[in-house]
């Protein structure tokens, strides 16, 4: 298959800002793509070479790339760089450059492309620079200039066609699964695997129901499942049956443990291979754990080395570091609070109730002072539940969190669904309770603020559209190094036009691809005739914003996009606030 079919379609995706037409124009790619091909096509939609946790990097620094465009166009650097400075995006550069030497005819084809990619990510140690640029060049040297506009944003990790994961996901469903309608086995399957290519693969070869067979395996990160959130214990136990389980929420990071092969993998809440930060935590489940292939879930929780107390969250963050890692682990060390295992002895057990589950995690889990199955209890009255989670308040955590045990309660990779509720002390006084919203624009600063941002347009995200609507602009909570950090941290993903999966009635001076996510506190929900979240649902023409947003200080580097505060969370809110508001004003009344 000729990489100009690939180019072409890129530079459709690039083009539109309607989801529906990227979708379109997905699904005619992959129709005309070879089955055998097509885990390499979709990764490479997804600007890569292989899933994210396999951890393979192009990322081939910019300024290599130029020397490559240099190379390939046969001119001096200095004009790539001149041309850079100018038009601020290589690849436009090197289509620039390359069309000036004159028209020629492309051969290159997508594996080709792929191999040198992989070439290029592989090579390491001595010489490794000098091979990656001549691997570009002659790349470059063969493209036409469309081509090569993609290539260079490829190989930079700049491609950002807007295109996020579920469009991929209806693509295919439209391709090989008989429509959109038949996404949900597949975004099943994506849950479970992490790797999309995988998943495409299984589907072109063996149809839906091969994808439906697909279960978990060690090695793959599998997306967590989530929590919603009550505030009360009536709440939650008639929204469970009467009945359930209850654990501690303690208040660290979630790490995702994988045992094969004889070596332990860690994965972040983002399925970020983490194993490196926390050798001691490997080392706790290399002693700890008993099934030779393993996934297990647990908290991982920062514990004073005096008096075994457990540590605040902010402690925990002062490990997630390049350098020093051992002398840090000697500094805060870490303790591991198991709540769940998806594959043990049994094999694959996603699809068992929790009771099942945490039976199964006993079994699995030789218990020391570091290495413990969260605390639990089984509980069938709101006096009970409430007890628990004092006790839970006053052992350090956040709170708890409450999990269905009815039959049917499954592993649900990935959702956000109603077996597991979390239940946090701030949510008895209104809105204490935090947001966690995604940066998808900003304006510019004036004043004191000039040449940084004054304020960030924020979205949560609404996971049925895929979309990302409008909540609030925070300009409050930012610190002068914040101030400084921000543009930094946002530049990468600085976008030219409103992104196709960003909801919004407001035009800031600059848009984001959405990535970064920051917590932000707020007094109340109201109505809103210019934000997008839940528009229509509480009034036509109105969505809901957050009133005197502020940002905490706190990044929330541990979730992606689409792991921000949800539309149906934000209304839950709402909903909630409006009813309080309503009984206050009866029984005042
Ligand atoms: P939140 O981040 O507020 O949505 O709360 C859910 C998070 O609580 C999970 O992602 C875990 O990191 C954490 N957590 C702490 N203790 C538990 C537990 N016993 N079961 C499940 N999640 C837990």
């Amino acid at each position: 298959m000729e990489y100009a079919r690939l180019a072409r379609t890129y530079q459709r995706l690039e083009e539109t800002s309607a989801r529906l037409k990227l979708i379109e124009e997905l699904a005619g790619l992959f129709r005309d793509t070879p089955k055998a091909l097509l885990r390499k096509v979709v990764y490479l939609c997804q600007g890569k070479i292989a899933p994210d946790f396999a951890g393979v990097e192009i990322g081939l620094a910019e300024k290599l790339a130029a020397r490559a465009v240099a190379e390939a166009a046969a001119v001096a650097e200095e004009k790539v760089q001149s041309a850079l400075r100018r038009r601020g995006d290589l690849g436009s550069v090197a289509e620039e450059l390359l069309a000036e030497r004159g028209a020629r005819r492309s051969h290159l084809t997508v594996e080709e492309v792929f191999s040198h990619l992989e070439a290029i990510a592989q090579a390491a140690g001595k010489g490794a620079q000098t091979q990656k640029i001549t691997a570009l060049a002659e790349l470059l040297r063969r493209a036409t200039p469309l081509e090569a506009r993609y290539l260079v944003r490829t190989v930079t990790g700049k491609l950002r066609l807007g295109v996020g994961d579920a469009s991929i996901l209806d693509a295919l469903a439209e391709v090989y699964a008989g429509g959109r309608a038949n996404r949900v086995p597949l975004e099943r399957a994506y849950n479970i695997c992490s790797d999309l290519g995988l998943v495409a693969e299984t589907l072109a070869r063996g149809g839906i129901s091969a994808v439906e067979r697909m279960e978990v395996r060690p090695g793959n990160p599998v997306r967590p499942m989530l929590a919603q959130r009550l505030g009360t214990a009536e709440e939650i136990l008639a929204k469970l049956g009467g009945r359930c389980a209850v654990e501690y929420k303690y208040d660290g990071e979630r790490v995702q443990a994988h045992r094969l092969d004889g070596r332990i993998l860690l994965f972040s809440r983002r399925l970020e291979n983490i194993t490196e930060q926390f050798p001691d935590a490997v080392e706790l489940l290399q002693t700890g754990l008993r099934p030779k292939r393993a996934i297990l879930e647990a908290e991982i929780v920062a514990v004073d080395p005096d008096t075994g107390e457990l540590r605040p969250f902010q402690e925990l963050m002062q490990r997630r570091r390049k350098y020093g890692i051992e002398e840090a682990a000697q500094r805060i060390p870490v303790g591991l609070f198991c709540f769940d295992l998806l594959y043990g002895e049994e094999g694959d057990l996603t699809r068992r109730p929790y009771l099942e589950r945490r039976r199964a995690l006993e079994r699995a889990i030789k218990p020391s002072e570091r290495l413990q199955l969260a605390t639990w209890k089984l509980v069938a009255s709101a006096e009970e539940l409430e007890a628990f989670f004092e006790q839970a308040i006053a052992d350090g955590c956040e709170g708890v969190l409450c999990k269905s045990v009815a039959e049917d309660a499954a592993y649900q990779a990935g959702a956000r669904g109603w077996l597991w509720i979390k239940h946090k002390r701030e949510y008895r006084t209104e809105l204490q309770d935090t947001l966690d919203l995604v940066v998808v624009g900003a304006f510019y600063g004036r004043g004191r603020r000039r040449g940084t941002y004054g304020a960030l347009l924020v979205a949560a995200y609404d996971p049925e559209a895929d979309r990302f609507p409008t909540f609030c602009k925070v300009g409050s909570g930012f610190s002068d190094e914040d101030l400084v950090e921000l543009p930094r941290r946002l530049r990468p993903y600085e976008v030219s036009r409103r992104p196709a999966r960003v909801d919004s009635r407001m035009e800031p001076d600059v848009w984001f691809e959405p990535a970064v996510v920051l917590e932000v506190v707020g007094a109340e929900i109201t109505l809103s005739p210019v934000h997008t979240v839940a528009w229509g649902r509480a009034r036509e023409g109105a969505g809901l914003a957050l009133r005197f947003p502020r940002f905490t200080g706190r990044y929330r580097d541990d979730k992606r996009p689409e792991d921000a505060t949800t539309v149906d969370e934000i209304w839950e809110m709402y909903r909630r606030a409006r009813g309080r508001a309503v009984r206050v004003a009866e029984s005042e009344g």
